[in-house]
Formats: C-alpha cells, sequence, structure tokens
C-alpha cells in the first residue's frame, strides 16, 4: 500500500479530465497582469473574466503605494501571530476602520478569508451546541463546523421555511443554536432571502452568521452587503467576510457588536496560530477599503455589467443561474460538454472559471464568470459574443425565446 493509494479515484477522474480538455482548468497559469481585466495566459492576451476582483482594486494606485510604503517603513512580513509579535499599529487601525465602516463595536483581522470563516464557526460553536448550515454553505464553513464540537444541521438552500422546521422539530435543547449563511453563494450567484432568515432567528431566539465574501463592497447603499441592501443589519449577530475579492488584496475579518469579542483573541485557533498578515497587505486593504467608502459608483458599474450580460445570456438562451450579482454561472449538462466550452472560451480569448462536481450545488458542472466594475461594455458584449461561438463550435444547445 502507497500512501498516496487513497487518491486513487481522484487521479482517474483528473485523468478523465485531462484526456477531454486541453487545458487544465485547476492549473491555468496568469504570465503577466497587464490590467485589471487582461492578463496574458499561454502567451496570449486574454480578457479576465474568472478572477474575483470585482472592484478593479487588487490593481488601484493607491493600494499599490501604500504597500510599496509600508513594506519600506515595516519590512515584507510580521513573521508572527497576532497574539505574539504579529499585531502592529496597523492591523489595529484597519480593525478599527472596518468596525466603523460596519457600524460595529469591534472586528477580528484574519490571515484568510477561509480562516476568518473557519476561526469564528469552530470556536462559537461548543460541544453543547446546533450549529444550522445552509446546503450551498462554502467549504470554510463546513471545515469550520466539523472542527467545532457541535452538533450539525443542515437545511435546504435559501429555504428559511426549512430552517424554521428543522429548528422546530429539535424541540427546547439547552444548548444555543448559531445559523450560518452567506449573502451570495459563490457557485450560482444567487442571493438569499434575507428577511425570511433574520425573521426565523428572532422567532428561534438564535445566533446568526453571515458570509458576506461575495456581496461586501458590492450590495447595500455603502457596500456593507445584503444584510445592510436588506435593512437587518441589527439582526446579524456576526458578519465575517475576506479581502481577497471586492478589496483585492487577501485576508478576512469578523465584526461584531458582542461585547466580549476580545476574549476571541484568546482561543480561535485559525487567529492564533499562525502568522498575521504583512504590512503591506494590511496598508493595501486600508487604501482599499477608502475607495470603496468614497466610490460608489463601482459598485453601480458592476451592478450594470452584472445585469448587462445576464440579460444578454438569457436572451441567447443560456441557462443561468436565478439572480444577478457579483457572480453569473452558466449551467451545462455534463463534464465532457463543459470542457470543451471552457477550452474553447479560453481559446477565443476569455478565461472564467469550470466548477464542477462535487462542489457544484446540483451535481451539474457550471461555467462562472466574475463580472468587475473594471470591465468595460464592449469587454461584456465580447464575452457575450464568445459564449455564443463556443456554444456553437462544441454544440451547447441554446434554448429557443
Ligand atoms: N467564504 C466564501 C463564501 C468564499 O467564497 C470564500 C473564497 N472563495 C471564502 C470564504 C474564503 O476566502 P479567501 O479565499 O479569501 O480565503
Amino acid at each position: 500500500m502507497d500512501i498516496f493509494t487513497k487518491f486513487k479515484t481522484l487521479e482517474t477522474a483528473f485523468a478523465h479530465l485531462s484526456s477531454i480538455s486541453e487545458h487544465n482548468p485547476f492549473g491555468t497559469t496568469i504570465e503577466k497582469m497587464i490590467s485589471a481585466t487582461i492578463g496574458i495566459i499561454n502567451g496570449k492576451e486574454t480578457l479576465l473574466f474568472g478572477t474575483n476582483n470585482y472592484l478593479g482594486l487588487s490593481q488601484s494606485d493607491a493600494a499599490r503605494h501604500a504597500a510599496a510604503d509600508a513594506a519600506m517603513q515595516y519590512g515584507v512580513g510580521t513573521t508572527g501571530s497576532r497574539i505574539a509579535n504579529g499585531t502592529y499599529s496597523l492591523h489595529q487601525e484597519l480593525e478599527q476602520d472596518l468596525a466603523k465602516f460596519f457600524n460595529r463595536r469591534s472586528c477580528m483581522v484574519f490571515s484568510t478569508g477561509y480562516q476568518a470563516t473557519l476561526g469564528m464557526v469552530s470556536t462559537l460553536a461548543g460541544k453543547d451546541d446546533y450549529l444550522f448550515l445552509d446546503a450551498d454553505c462554502h467549504a470554510s464553513i463546513y471545515d469550520g463546523s466539523r472542527m467545532s464540537q457541535a452538533q450539525i444541521i443542515r437545511f435546504r438552500h435559501n429555504d428559511a421555511d426549512d430552517l424554521r422546521k428543522r429548528m422546530r422539530r429539535l424541540g427546547d435543547i439547552p444548548g444555543i443554536k448559531l445559523v450560518v449563511v452567506e449573502g451570495v453563494y459563490s457557485m450560482f450567484g444567487d442571493v438569499i432571502p434575507l428577511k425570511e432568515f433574520a425573521q426565523v432567528k428572532r422567532e428561534e431566539n438564535a445566533y446568526l452568521m453571515i458570509d458576506e465574501a461575495h456581496s461586501f463592497g458590492i450590495f447595500g447603499e455603502h457596500g456593507r452587503g445584503i444584510a445592510e441592501r436588506d435593512q437587518v443589519e441589527a439582526d446579524i449577530d456576526f458578519t465575517v467576510g475576506t479581502f481577497s475579492k471586492s478589496l483585492g488584496t487577501v485576508g478576512g475579518y469578523c465584526v461584531s457588536d458582542h461585547p466580549q469579542m476580545d476574549l476571541l483573541r484568546l482561543c480561535t485557533r485559525p487567529y492564533m496560530f499562525t502568522a498575521s498578515l504583512p504590512p503591506e497587505v494590511i496598508a493595501a486593504t486600508k487604501a482599499n477599503l477608502e475607495i470603496i467608502k468614497n466610490h460608489p459608483e463601482l459598485m453601480h458599474k458592476l451592478m450594470d455589467n452584472a445585469s448587462r450580460f445576464y440579460h444578454a445570456l438569457q436572451s441567447a438562451g443560456f441557462l443561468t443561474g436565478p439572480d444577478i450579482s457579483s457572480v453569473i454561472s452558466v449551467i451545462l449538462e455534463d463534464l465532457v460538454q463543459a470542457s470543451r466550452f471552457w477550452n474553447r472560451v479560453l481559446e477565443l480569448g476569455a478565461y472564467i472559471n469550470l466548477s464542477l462536481p462535487p462542489a457544484t450545488p446540483d451535481s451539474r458542472p457550471l461555467l462562472r464568470a466574475s463580472i468587475a466594475a473594471a470591465h468595460t461594455t464592449e469587454q461584456i458584449d465580447k464575452l457575450v459574443q464568445i459564449y455564443i461561438q463556443a456554444a456553437q463550435d462544441v454544440g451547447v444547445p441554446l434554448k429557443k425565446n
């Protein structure tokens, strides 16, 4: 027996994918970045529609200058955990900026978004508690739930009635109930009916955590996410999110009004047992947060772009997800068709994401496009043309309208 024997099924599945897909959809290399929306892939200028750079801020001048200055002033790494030598004034300033942006009492900054959700879910839910998770929640939430010793109850995706039913079925329980949901779900780009969930949370006296990874900087008047858009921020106990999408850097956060949040700094393992974010990343994130605060027109442009793309795909006859958001997915029937489509889109000059089962919610492959404020109308229209051409070339049937 070899230690890798357990990966045989994966090896076979990947060998099958490689036999039908000229390029490895999980091994794309961006050789050079030309701008927020154009990169060099396989030696060719390619439109980038598979990044999470929703507001184009990974390339902002303000962030680049702030990062360079911070690197010169502080060095390029902290070499330690937040609870040892890894807290600089910059980390505290960013936590204050984020808390203020969300109108919350406190904020904890983590080294990645994954660690923020992993840490919060695994630490808040104790062994006598109940975790209620949407069936489509991100891997970081499920991983955190496994690290916690809580009872895990999965409810139907975006179905607040199903959550209520499952809570009532439990009857009176001594433990705490923590519900974890997302603002925008990353596979179909569909949006949570958050008012309905807030209602259940109130009725059942539960705690509510929302991951606004794909909605922060995009929804709500100020960009605070779906909770702001739906005016239910008072019902949210913990908001988690990431810097790696609209903020254009890397890192994660949790904001909350709970008066004892600081205790979590002393017991959240993914916060304590890893090095803190380097100064240049913190400085760049602070600079980009200022841009989000002062330039709401960026999120309006993103939504205009998303709406244009979504409606064009629908009128061309593609099967899309239900909502218009930062992620717009086309649902295909099988792996061969999806991988051919993805390869053809790349050959025609655009990079998008291919998501395959079991990572997709309903066992069908998805072609995911991330729409950005930085995309021009011409780039959006070009991607629509590429999709239509690719569908013809590989034989994806389009619905007649
Ligand atoms: N939560 C959700 C909903 C996500 O989609 C992601 C990343 N795709 C994360 C958390 C993790 O964020 P990061 O990649 O910044 O670690």
